[in-house]
């Protein structure tokens, strides 16, 4: 039985079946990059900004690639494109149109995830961000909003280049559009507690967010980060100590919030430290132990205080 309300369980309800993410990358850059704001980029980020390098292809071609594969083993499969790398919002209008017109082109896509900055976005973006439709039933519409944490001093400390206020008028102004925001959050930065993130738990619960991303913060090569942790200035959290930390959280974040990801995905050959990154399985497997032998799950001192759902699936 599922403890916690998962992306998949979230489809399945909606439409019956599962959905395939495919990652695009869309070229695009960052002001926390290109020097707008700096040009360092986060703590944690290196220069690939989670791209693929795939970047000089098209939509078309990056998506077809994906699609093939994944038919081979199930040719029942629905299909959403995920445009993830960079601040995917950052510059035009103009340009954000014709990445969404370049996704409504794509055979067989049943939605789009698009990640972004908080501070990269603004009325004009969202309205055209909430007109995007698809020729498919119920198309899914999700904005991936970087928040990482509710303290200033850690949004400082990681040079994100904005604040926490900034990312909640982010997510109000989204919701205020009727677009589903999925917020992420990071455990384990720098100078951060189990309580911080806690806290920035609470806060991001409380936004008007329908789903949230929380992983534990890894260590990628050629990163601000990287140089700490060799310098033995930053420890990144062990597995226990992550587990601890989500099973004490979930129980705080309401049933409807899908949890889109517990885990993060470093791409092998950037992947630094801890090594037990690499292994998302393994987690969620002692989660899923670690809050049975708690008695606890997803929202059980939120508002579903009975019982474990049992729409949350198997
Ligand atoms: S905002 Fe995103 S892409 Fe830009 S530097 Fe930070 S993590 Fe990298």
């Amino acid at each position: 039985m599922l403890l916690w309300h998962t992306l998949g369980t979230f489809f399945r309800l909606r439409h019956g079946k599962r959905i395939q993410k495919i990652p695009l990358d869309a070229a695009s850059s960052c002001p926390n990059r290109d020097g707008r704001l700096s040009t360092q980029g986060c703590l944690f980020c290196n220069a690939q900004g989670s791209g693929s390098g795939m970047g000089a292809q098209s939509f078309a071609t990056q998506w077809q690639r994906w699609h093939d594969k994944y038919t081979k083993t199930d040719s029942n499969r629905a299909f959403m494109a995920y445009i993830q790398s960079f601040s995917n919002t950052y510059g035009s209008v103009a340009r954000l149109r014709a990445l969404l017109q370049a996704v409504q082109c794509l055979p067989n896509c049943m939605g789009l995830a698009l990640g972004t900055r908080p501070d990269c976005l603004n009325e004009e973006k969202l309205a055209l961000l909430a007109s995007f439709r698809l020729p498919c039933p119920q198309p899914e519409l999700w904005l991936e909003l970087g928040l990482q944490s509710m303290h200033d001093a850690t949004l400082a400390r990681i040079n994100r280049q904005h604040t926490a206020a900034q990312s909640e008028a982010a997510v109000r102004l989204a919701a205020a559009h009727g677009i589903q925001v999925c917020a992420h959050l990071m455990a384990g930065l720098p100078g951060e507690d189990e309580r911080a993130f806690q806290q920035s738990v609470l806060w991001a619960s409380a936004l008007p967010i329908a789903g949230l991303k929380v992983h534990n913060v890894y260590v990628c090569k050629n990163t601000g980060l990287e140089a700490l942790y060799r310098a033995g200035a930053y420890f990144p959290l062990s597995r226990d100590e992550y587990v601890d930390m989500l099973a004490h959280a979930l129980p705080f974040i309401p049933s409807h919030i899908v949890m889109h990801r517990l885990t993060g995905d470093p791409a092998p050959d950037e992947l630094c430290a801890p090594a037990w990154a690499a292994h998302k399985r393994p987690l969620l497997t002692d989660l899923h132990h670690a809050l049975t032998a708690r008695g606890l799950w997803q929202g059980c001192k939120a508002d579903v205080t009975d019982k474990c759902p049992l729409w949350y699936g198997r």
